[in-house]
């Protein structure tokens, strides 16, 4: 029945790599309200990680030279342009650009961005709340002394996470002080779990998959009140911290002398899971860039559950088992079986469409990043080079640039490929990767 009624659904139990356009997205700025996120929401989540820079430089020496502010690079990369055109047909026209949340500071992958936000939210809450801060224009580093650790471990941070969160949540809680627990799913990578238990994070493990690791995360904390559960799934927090990215972005294209306007679109290409991190990017470049720009999630043929929520209307009642599929794939941060509801609705006005491919492409893509760029990223970050790769191969992208009156403008496109994470991969698992073929 739902087959019949979607058959994208079939195709998405077959396994089909494929592209899915949202008919939804509109123009209609009135269609972003609602939700109760705006750009100044933006703003103020940007102006606390102003405040909390100081606090950052004194915990981390590694983002001095940033002056405690957590931001990644934008590379431009003709060289993977050049190679992705000759090797698959890709036909890329304009400039390629790599967003290298991959070598953010502290956690080397975009939940440095949302993860790290919510923590320190939630710390100064606190510290305002128990007089260890006296507003917002006191000296944040006051929260780095022994003082206010030894005061913030009688609280607890507990998470549920496939493995780049956790590390994110673990590494900066523990930082500020706070008992941290971090439950892992079968799949998260053992890597992970003991860099993490070198931080003296408390780490359950799970036989079951990701949905499981959040429900046992969140009633841990339920049951005690002196404990924080970030949610994943439904926190506007992370969102509001992923969000911050894309004003950051404006001046970065400046500086690489990228126009973003009607006559200059933008592209950008983000990878997946269960939403928050793409869709916080997503909602943050609409409102700043509005309908110059095109962004595409791309997920994994076997956990592609935001294009079935979005694509079906039915979100979060429908997980990518109930069709078939296993949730499993190599591509670590993407492994989920079910998207946040939330994210999804945000996105019914804003997303352009949804990619999906294999996971064997994921090293392939890997190995022409590296061998055309000297840059690695971890495998699943690479499930975004899927987008400019097939947006002029599938006919319902080239029709959707038709319609958007775009077809012309090609050569004057910026695409973005939205790195999510790597640098912390360790040197013997990367080998394994560069040397992995499906
Ligand atoms: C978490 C993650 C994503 C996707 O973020 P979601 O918020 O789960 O959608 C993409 N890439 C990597 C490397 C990740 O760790």
């Amino acid at each position: 029945m739902l087959e019949e009624r979607y058959p994208i659904v079939k195709d998405l139990r077959e396994e089909k790599e494929l592209v899915w356009i949202n008919p939804d997205r509109t123009e209609d700025p009135a269609a972003l309200e609602g939700f109760g996120l705006s750009m100044a929401d933006i703003d103020d989540a940007e102006a606390r990680m102003a405040r909390f820079a100081p606090f950052i430089m004194a915990c981390f020496p590694e983002t001095q030279a940033s002056g405690g502010i957590i931001e990644s690079v934008l590379t431009p990369v003709p060289g993977l342009q050049a190679r992705l055109n000759e090797k698959y047909g890709s036909g890329i026209q304009g400039r390629l650009l790599l967003k290298q949340d991959s070598h953010l500071a502290i956690a080397g992958s975009v939940k440095a961005r949302g993860g790290i936000y919510e923590v320190l939210k939630h710390t100064e809450e606190l510290a305002l709340e128990h007089g260890l801060l006296s507003g917002y224009e006191d000296d944040y580093t006051k929260l780095a002394t022994p003082e206010a650790r030894a005061f913030f471990t009688q609280f607890t941070v507990q998470v549920g996470s496939t493995g780049n969160l956790g590390l994110s949540i673990g590494i900066m809680s523990a930082a500020v002080g706070y008992e941290v627990i971090v439950h892992m799913s079968a799949d998260a990578k053992q890597w992970k779990k003991e860099l993490l238990r070198q931080h003296g994070v408390t780490v359950m493990e799970y036989e079951s998959d990701y949905s499981e690791a959040v429900k046992q995360g969140r009633a841990s904390s339920d049951a005690n009140p002196k404990s924080y559960f970030v949610d994943d799934e439904n926190s506007k927090n992370l969102f509001m911290g992923y969000a911050v990215a894309a004003k950051r972005l404006v001046s970065q294209l400046e500086e690489q002398k990228v126009t973003v306007d009607a006559a200059h679109p933008l592209f950008v290409y983000i990878p997946c899971g269960v939403g928050g991190a793409p869709g916080g990017v997503a909602f943050g470049l609409r409102q700043v860039f509005g309908t110059n720009v095109h962004t595409f999630f791309v997920e994994p043929t076997q956990a592609p559950c935001m294009v079935l929520g979005m694509a079906t209307g039915l979100q979060n009642e429908i997980s990518v088992q109930d069709i078939g599929l296993t949730g499993l794939t190599h591509a670590d941060g993407l492994a989920v079986g079910r998207a946040s509801g939330f994210v999804g609705r945000v996105m019914v006005p804003i997303l352009s469409g949804e990619f999906t491919l294999r996971d064997a492409k994921l090293y392939d893509y890997m190995r022409d990043l590296l061998e055309s760029e000297e840059i690695f990223i971890e495998p699943s970050a690479c499930a975004a080079f899927q987008g400019p790769v097939m947006l002029n191969q599938y006919p319902e992208t080239r029709a959707y640039l038709e319609q958007h009156g775009l077809t012309d403008k090609m050569s004057q496109a910026s695409h973005i490929l939205w790195a999510t994470g790597g640098r912390l991969v360790p040197e013997s698992i990367r080998e394994d990767y560069v040397n992995t073929y499906l």
